[in-house]
């Protein structure tokens, strides 16, 4: 199957603890680094702009990932959800990041934003108000057919290692890479089921240590069942995301479950074989989860009144 690769929340994952040894220019450098290995290129990094606030430097990463001929598009100043941010707050967030991330996103050759959690809108209002404001920019939204929970890995991961469970720690890496192409197949064929014929898929991976661990065997293992990898551009020319926003949701799923759910349709985010090692995943890494996801900065950059 095709899929195109894109990353979220360059150049610093939020809330993200990294274990030591790992900082995220290293985290940066180790992704780019499996991607070059494994002859993934031109990846569309999703990026937040509120790291360049605290931290000048955290810019390298950004020049680092073009450099190495990947891309960077809009996720937000902030990361705000949608299902708990006003419309005009939202679209001040894009703008900022709009503004920020220029200098990188004008490398790229399309300009392409993602919704934090791919929220789309909880109200027609909401919903329609944004959508209009990314078409002002002149953006494409990137909808996702494929994630891997690799943050609530990681967190598994970190919380064994933390606690002297080193050979378990170890397992989640193989476990890992056996649940990802399960979950390529799964939603592949949950797609098939939803738009009646193959698609374009677009899968995403943020950038945590765990991700690193794995990434060489996580993308050997795609291969061999048979994924290829496109651009960005060619996935979105797909007719299929068509729907992509285009309805109200306050679903964090992914693409093709929450059309389903639109046409009345409940399916499984996750393969059904795999549904109980994910959940002992989540409850591994519950001890370092944080309270709540999107925003964990004060916007600096507040509206002038
Ligand atoms: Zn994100």
């Amino acid at each position: 199957m095709q899929m195109a690769f894109t990353l979220d929340d360059l150049p610093v994952y939020p809330h993200m603890a990294l274990p030591d040894g790992y900082t995220p220019h290293s985290v940066a450098t180790q992704i780019i680094g499996a991607f070059a290995r494994n002859g993934v290129s031109g990846v569309f990094a999703l990026a937040n702009s509120w790291p360049l606030d605290i931290e000048p430097t955290y810019e390298r990463i950004l020049d680092d990932w073009v450099a190495a001929g990947h891309h960077i598009g809009n996720h937000t100043h902030t990361h705000p959800l949608l299902n708990e941010t006003s419309a005009e707050d939202f679209i001040h967030d894009i703008s900022v990041a709009d503004e920020l991330l220029a200098p990188w996103i004008n490398k790229a050759p399309l300009r392409a934003f993602r919704h934090p959690l791919e929220l789309w809108g909880n109200t027609e209002e909401k919903r329609v108000r944004v959508n209009e404001h990314i078409e002002r920019l002149a953006y494409r939204s990137a909808g996702v057919t494929s994630w891997f929970y690799e943050w609530e890995w990681d967190r598994a991961w970190r919380h064994l290692l933390q606690t002297g469970r080193s050979e378990e720690a170890e397992r989640l890496k193989t476990d890992f890479v056996e649940y990802a192409a399960a979950q390529v197949a799964h939603d592949a064929a949950v797609c098939k089921s939803v738009f009646g014929r193959e698609i374009v898929g677009i899968g995403l991976i943020h950038p945590v240590a765990f991700f690193t661990e794995v990434a060489d065997a996580f993308f050997a293992s795609l291969f061999a069942d048979g994924v290829a990898f496109v651009s960005l551009a060619e996935a979105l020319d797909d007719p299929a995301y068509v729907r992509s926003g285009s309805f109200v949701s306050d679903a964090f799923e992914v693409y093709q479950i929450k059309v389903a759910a639109a046409d009345g349709r409940a399916l499984d985010a996750v393969p059904p074989t795999h549904k109980a090692l994910i959940e002992r995943v989540f409850e591994l890494g519950a001890p370092l989860r944080p309270p709540r996801r999107g925003m964990l900065v004060q916007n600096k950059r507040q509206r002038a009144t």
